[in-house]
């Protein structure tokens, strides 16, 4: 070319040139590339070469298209599809994948592409032949110069053992944790420094804390100071001696049943400690319960036994009283029937007209003494019954005393006279006659000591009988009866206060008697609210003693007049006797026929109504009690109505201490019991009629003489 315009030849031929030696360098371009650049099969040999030998897949995944470029011929292995299948159908993924981690693989798969993804991915895929594998898959997402995604190269792992053994164990590890957190126990682990490393939930409940605020603290945080000290000591003790041990404790309002062993590292050292603790409250509280139970049960069991023998003790004093009963029936009979004979038979005698005045007198006399026998048997059997049934009243009143027992003192006497026995009769009062009144049951207080002094009488031969009383320091007054009698052994003293017994021996068969006398004394003094007792030595006497509570009387009493009998003069009085038993009105009649006063008779308690009603000179009823179609009671109250004044004396054989109440509160002025004292019957009526004149009364002095006449 020269400095000229090139001619066309020039160029044309320079352009052949140049159009040479550009082809040339395309074609070394091309060289260049093709050696830069690999074509399509490059990657797959070289890959193919890289991961033949390994067992995971390999994979590169052009974008956005998402075609595979590449995959490792293991796929057939892992996912039982060859390499050619994903490469001519890529969404072949999608069946690959476990339908349950479809949603989640989707999402991972978003995260990636914007580089938020972890760097391992692990899911659940389903192989062609439907068996279940789990895979890992670490993906690298390769960018162009402008950041751009343009491939995603990846490997996938088969984690299929590693999973059954992660799930094995995280089950295991879930039922280990189930069991523990289910256990009513409180489980735990500390290490020697009494660090807690682990507790179940039940512990985490107890301190009310989280399981994870416990870890890593220790007894002091949870406890207080008191408990934490407590529980550090056993666990040092378990530590050191490294053994295990058993608690039992009591925290503020709970007991706990705790053990605690050591734990050992493999070396043999203890590296910490574990403990299982039961609350155990409920069963403390069963325990206590069930102590409790038992104890009150053993006393029960004490009492039952103190009740059982009292029941035997009771069984066998029932047997021996049935016992007793019997015999007491036999001897009573005996009792009973003895002066009843001696009256049947000398009432029969008695009728011999050829009989002399002497001995007709002699066997009413001894008519006379059987009756009060029999009498005596009869009211004892009536108190013992009646004291039995807790039905005994008593009627406190004042009296004095002396004259009270000097009577008695008199009556005794008077039958050591008659029996003409050796014996002196003492009588040795406490207190002088004016000061000695008081206020009890006088004929209750009489009742005991009649029965003291007759066993006196009965159990003495010779020697003294001594009736007295004193007040002691505790101001009661205490009657005694001492006698120098056959005595009692000290066996017998327990017994004969019991009823029906009698001393034993054959000694004192001889002197007959019921076995009541000295139980109705006991009772009569309990009554009165004192007690009885007796000294006595067996063959040289017996003191018998009772008290009751000294309660001084009113001391209106006249100087008593116990030594005289009066004879009265009633001429010109009308005495009305209601009585409708012949025998009884004969009696009366008889009584009172020597005073000259006049006697109307009515058989009936109507009857006696109109007799007052008719005739105004009676002076005075003599009523029965008992009557047909109106009781003496009931009789009373009619006449009181019609004759306010006419003085009523009741009279009857029912003898109850409550009889003279019921006749005084139907309107009677006054009242005696049969059998008839003639003397106090006399007394009586004349007291009345001396009310309203200037009865002429014959004094003389007499011998005093008790007649009982029995109806
Ligand atoms: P009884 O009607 O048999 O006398 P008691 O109850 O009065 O019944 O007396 C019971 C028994 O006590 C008597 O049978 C007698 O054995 C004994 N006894 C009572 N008083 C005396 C006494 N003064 N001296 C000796 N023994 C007595």
């Amino acid at each position: 070319m020269t400095g000229n315009k090139p001619t066309y030849g020039e160029l044309f031929k320079h352009n052949v040139q140049l159009r040479e030696q550009n082809n040339k360098l395309k074609e070394e371009i091309n060289i260049l590339r093709k050696s830069f650049l690999p074509e399509e099969n490059y990657y797959k040999d070289r890959y193919y070469r890289i991961t033949e030998n390994v067992n995971d897949v390999v994979y590169r995944l052009i974008l956005p298209d998402c075609r595979y470029e590449y995959i490792s011929p293991q796929s057939k292995e892992l996912f039982g599809y060859e390499p050619e299948d994903f490469y001519n159908s890529p969404l072949l993924v999608r069946k690959l994948i476990h339908p349950s981690f479809l949603k989640d693989f989707i999402k991972h798969w978003r995260m990636l592409l914007e580089g938020e993804a972890p760097e391992y991915y692990e899911i659940k895929i389903q192989k062609k032949n439907g068996e279940i594998r789990w895979v890992q898959q670490k993906n690298l997402i390769i960018r162009n110069n402008r950041r751009k995604a343009v491939a995603i190269e990846g490997i996938v792992t088969d984690i299929t053992d590693r999973k059954i053994t992660e799930e094995a164990l995280i089950s295991s590890e879930a039922q280990k944790k189930a069991i523990l957190n289910n256990l009513p126990h409180l489980a735990w682990l500390k290490d020697c420094d009494g660090k807690y490393l682990s507790v179940n939930e039940s512990f985490a409940h107890s301190v009310k804390r989280s399981v994870d605020e416990i870890i890593g603290k220790t007894d002091y945080d949870l406890y207080p100071q008191e408990y934490a000290q407590c529980y550090r000591e056993q666990d040092l003790k378990i530590i050191i001696t490294q053994k295990q041990a058993f608690y039992e404790e009591k925290t503020k309002d709970c007991w706990f049943e705790t053990f605690k062993a050591p734990i050992f590292d493999a070396q043999g050292n203890v590296m910490g400690i574990t403990g299982i603790s039961l609350e155990i409250s409920k069963r403390k509280m069963n325990e206590e319960e069930i102590k409790s139970y038992s104890e009150k049960l053993a006393i029960q069991n004490v009492k039952l036994k103190l009740i059982n023998d009292e029941l035997k003790t009771a069984k066998e004093k029932a047997e021996e009283s049935d016992k007793l009963k019997s015999a007491f029936l036999a001897n009573m009979s005996h009792e009973i029937r003895t002066p009843m004979n001696a009256i049947l038979g000398f009432a029969t005698l008695i009728r011999n007209r050829a009989l002399s005045n002497e001995k007709r007198k002699q066997y009413i006399d001894l008519i006379n003494s059987n009756c009060r026998q029999l009498l005596h048997i009869i009211t004892d059997i009536i108190d013992i019954s009646k004291i039995e049934a807790g039905q005994i009243n008593i009627f406190n009143k004042n009296f004095q005393l002396n004259k009270a027992l000097h009577e008695l003192y008199l009556n005794y006497k008077n039958q050591i006279e008659v029996l003409n026995k050796p014996i002196e009769l003492i009588f040795s009062p406490g207190l002088k006659n004016e000061e000695s009144a008081i206020f009890t049951d006088k004929i209750r207080l009489e009742q005991i000591l009649a029965n003291l002094v007759s066993n006196a009488f009965k159990f003495t031969e010779k020697g003294s009988i001594e009736l007295g009383y004193y007040i002691d320091r505790r101001r009661a007054i205490v009657f005694f009866v001492k006698d120098t009698g056959i005595g009692i052994n000290e066996e017998e003293q327990m017994i004969i206060f019991d009823r029906f017994r009698q001393v034993s021996s054959a000694y004192n068969k001889l002197y007959g008697g019921t076995g009541l006398g000295l139980s109705i004394s006991k009772g009569l003094a309990e009554k009165l609210g004192g007690k009885i007792w007796v000294k006595s030595e067996y063959g040289k006497g017996s003191e018998f003693f009772f008290s009751i509570p000294y309660k001084p009387g009113v001391n209106f009493e006249r100087p008593a007049q116990i030594d005289y009998q009066v004879e009265y003069n009633w001429s010109g009085r009308t005495i009305l006797i209601a009585e409708d038993e012949e025998v009884n009105y004969n009696l009366l009649d008889t009584i009172l026929s020597p005073t000259g006063t006049e006697i109307l008779r009515a058989k009936t308690g109507l009857e006696v109504i109109r007799l007052c009603e008719t005739r105004e000179q009676i002076d005075l009823v003599l009523m029965d009690i008992k009557m047909p179609d109106l009781n003496g009671l009931e009789a009373t109250k009619r006449i009181k109505a019609l004759r306010n004044n006419l003085p009523v004396i009741a009279q009857t054989a029912y003898a109850m201490s409550t009889d003279e109440q019921n006749c005084l509160h139907s309107g009677c002025d006054d009242y005696i019991s049969k059998p008839l004292r003639i003397d106090e019957l006399l007394r009586k009526i004349d007291r009345y009629f001396k009310k309203d004149s200037d009865t002429e009364v014959a004094v003389k002095k007499k011998n005093i003489g008790t007649h009982i006449i029995e109806n």
